[in-house]
């Protein structure tokens, strides 16, 4: 129990570590991490995962 709940520290504290990517705007969400498809349609934005972020590569 104890245990899941370190695990889940030290991924977090990796993901802080790799903030030192840039992480930009999806450009094809805008940001907002679903994609509209129709007035009652949306799906999730494959480029970013739904987090309206992407990592800049360059
Ligand atoms: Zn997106």
């Amino acid at each position: 129990m104890n245990l899941s709940i370190a695990k889940t520290k030290e991924i977090s504290e990796n993901l802080e570590n790799s903030s030192t990517l840039n992480w930009i705007t999806c450009s094809n969400c805008g940001g907002n991490g679903y994609m509209k498809t129709s007035p009652n349609c949306y799906h999730t934005c494959l480029p970013c995962l739904g987090r309206g972020l992407v990592e800049d590569d360059r």
